[in-house]
């Protein structure tokens, strides 16, 4: 297994140290030809403005809707969640038109109105998930083929999936548990994920 970040803006470090922390090779990505013979790909948390651009900078698009076609998995957290989006509720920044969801940027005010919030996730287990939202975005519309797998409790969707593509409004890599990691690795093709199985907790990057 070798699991690509998207490594040109944001937090893609402590994706990698996740996923190295439960045993997957991890490669960040800069440029097109470093998604070459990856098992998937994480487009992390950031500024979804600048990833917009420097991912046109650096030709990225065209290759990882690519490989989303080639029923590899991508997973989008946050700003990368804006990016996999049909469509968002402005004109910039410009998202790629993977994934059949409508995205709102910012849903839940500035900076000093990122909040924690213990989350049941279909396909996770009984135990509730502690999801970190930082200058959140949201779901405000999900397609007939898009799976919701959280919610908040105003029903406003927050981790959704649509066949090999996931999406998280929050940043799962922050926090002392590998069990979306885990989750995608096995949509990528990695080992079935066993929601009963004992927890690998990783440690906290920062
Ligand atoms: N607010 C950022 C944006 O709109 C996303 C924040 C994040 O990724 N934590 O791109």
């Amino acid at each position: 297994m070798n699991i690509g970040v998207l490594a040109v803006q944001g937090d893609f470090a402590e994706h990698c140290h996740v996923l190295r922390s439960v045993g997957v090779a991890a490669t960040e990505v800069r440029l097109p030809k470093h998604l070459e013979g990856l098992d998937g790909l994480i487009i992390p948390g950031g500024e979804s403005t600048t990833l917009s651009r420097l991912m046109s900078l650096y030709d990225l698009r065209d290759p990882v809707a690519d490989m989303v076609a080639r029923g590899k998995a991508v997973w989008g957290t946050c700003a990368g969640m804006i990016m996999l989006a049909n469509e968002i509720t402005e004109e910039d920044p410009v998202p790629m038109r993977l994934m059949d969801v409508g995205v709102q940027r910012n849903a839940f005010g500035r900076q000093v109105d990122s909040f924690e919030q213990d989350l049941l996730i279909r396909g996770l287990g009984n135990r509730e998930y502690h999801a970190i939202f930082i200058r959140a975005p949201v779901i405000i519309r999900v397609g007939a083929e898009v799976e919701v797998l959280a919610a908040l409790a105003d029903g406003r969707p927050v981790a959704v999936q649509q066949g090999n593509m996931m999406a998280t409004s929050f940043h799962p890599e922050l926090t002392a548990d590998a069990r979306i990691h885990r989750y995608f690795v096995s949509l990528a093709g990695g080992p079935a994920y066993d929601p009963d199985a004992p927890l690998i907790d990783t440690p906290r990057v920062r």
